[in-house]
């Protein structure tokens, strides 16, 4: 499943260069372009879904699959014990800008409260 005008799905074709972190048969970690703390890595399904409302109602075992990618990266990175946090911007209110479902691994630092 994918969507021939999206920017995540070319990143997983490898159509768009991405510095990997990790990746298995369903899923990809890269390092977000912009990122914004020491440690910011995006944790993508390879299929395409739009959000995880989406993603969760299609396929929950693969939603499962992403999270676990990105409890492991937040490991590898070395931020397990001090702290990290795992956003899925979705919808215009969110600011979300890609329309393929990721989740920022973000950490490396002290975040601040989260933002409502
Ligand atoms: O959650 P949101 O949709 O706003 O985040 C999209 C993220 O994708 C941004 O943090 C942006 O820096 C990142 N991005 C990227 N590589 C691209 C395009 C966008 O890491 N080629």
């Amino acid at each position: 499943m994918t969507d021939a005008d999206c920017i995540f799905c070319k990143i997983t074709a490898g159509e768009i260069p991405s510095t990997k972190v990790r990746e298995t048969k369903r899923v990809l970690a890269f390092r977000d372009l912009h990122p914004r703390a020491s440690t910011h890595v995006l944790v993508i399904p390879k299929d395409h879904y739009a959000n995880v409302a989406e993603l969760t109602a299609a396929d929950p075992a693969l939603a499962g699959e992403v999270l676990a990618v990105a409890a492991e990266v937040a490991a590898e990175e070395g931020v397990a014990e001090s702290g990290w946090r795992l956003i899925a911007n979705t919808g215009p209110h969110s600011g979300q800008d890609v329309f393929h479902v990721h989740f920022h691994v973000v950490g490396g630092k002290p975040l601040g409260p989260m933002v409502a």
